[in-house]
C-alpha cells in the first residue's frame, strides 16, 4: 500500500512529522512519502519557495526510515493538483496497487472545489484526519460521500486499490506553520515545534523574517 501525504509545508514542523509516524502504525505500512505541493491552488504565495520548503523537509527526514519525500509536484510546471499527481502515481504502481492519500478535515471539507474532484476517489483510498475546529457540514458533498465510501478499519484498504474513505483520530500536536511563521516574525523563538536543523537553516537563511544574527 503506497501513502502519500501532501501539504505546503511552509515550514515542516513536528505536528507533520508525529502525523505521519501514526500514519504508518495506524495503516500498517513501512513508510509514508511526504508530497510538498509547488503553487498551492487553494492559498496565496508560500513564506518560502519550493526549493526551500524541499530542503526543509530534507533535513526533517535526514535519518528516518518510516518517511520520504516525493518532490514530483515541484518537477512539475505550474499548479500542484492532486488529481495529476493521483494519476501519475495510478500510472506508476499500476491498477492493482492499493493507493492511499491523507488529508485533514479543514481539507476534505473543500474537497468538492478541487480540480477534477469527482475521479480522485478512483484513483485513491482517502484517509481523513480529524483535526480541531468544525466537523463537516452535515449535508455537504464531503460528507455525502464519506457517508457512502466510509469504511470502519484501516486493514479494508489494501482489499482494493482506492474508493474508501477511512476517518482517523489519531492524537496531534497543536503546532500549526502559521503560527510559526507569526512566531519567528515576531521575533520569537519557534525552537522544539520543529526538528533543530530545520530551525536552524530557516534562521541561516532567513526564512519567514529569522534574523540570521541572531542566536534565540
Ligand atoms: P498552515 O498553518 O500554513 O495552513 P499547516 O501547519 O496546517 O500550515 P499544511 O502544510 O497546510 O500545514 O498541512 C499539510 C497537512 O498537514 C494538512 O493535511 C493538514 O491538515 C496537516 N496538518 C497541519 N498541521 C498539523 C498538525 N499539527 N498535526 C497533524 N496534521 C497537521
Amino acid at each position: 500500500m503506497h501513502v502519500i501525504y501532501g501539504g505546503t509545508f511552509d515550514p515542516v514542523h513536528h505536528g507533520h512529522l508525529r502525523l505521519a509516524l501514526e500514519l504508518c502504525d495506524r495503516l500498517a505500512v513501512d513508510r509514508v512519502s511526504l508530497v510538498p505541493c509547488h503553487i498551492p491552488p487553494h492559498r496565496g504565495d508560500t513564506g518560502a519557495t519550493s526549493g526551500q520548503r524541499l530542503r526543509l523537509l530534507e533535513l526533517a527526514i535526514a535519518g528516518e526510515p518510516q518517511l520520504c519525500l516525493d518532490d514530483r509536484e515541484l518537477r512539475r510546471a505550474g499548479a500542484s493538483y492532486t488529481a495529476d499527481t493521483l494519476r501519475q502515481l495510478r500510472s506508476e504502481l499500476g491498477a492493482d496497487a492499493p493507493l492511499v492519500m491523507v488529508v485533514g478535515t479543514d481539507a476534505f471539507a473543500g474537497f468538492d472545489r478541487w480540480r477534477e474532484w469527482q475521479c480522485i476517489p478512483d484513483l485513491a483510498h482517502i484517509v481523513v484526519v480529524r483535526r480541531p475546529g468544525p466537523p463537516l457540514a452535515p449535508d455537504s458533498v464531503p460528507a455525502r460521500l464519506l457517508a457512502k465510501r466510509r469504511v470502519e478499519a484501516g486493514s479494508a484498504l489494501s482489499d482494493r486499490p482506492a474508493g474508501y474513505i477511512l476517518e482517523l483520530a489519531p492524537p496531534l500536536l497543536d503546532i500549526s506553520a502559521t503560527a510559526i511563521r507569526e512566531r519567528i516574525a515576531g521575533g520569537r523563538s519557534p525552537r522544539y515545534l520543529m526538528p533543530d536543523p530545520v530551525w536552524f537553516e530557516i534562521r541561516r537563511l532567513g526564512l519567514y523574517g529569522a534574523c540570521p544574527a541572531r542566536n534565540f
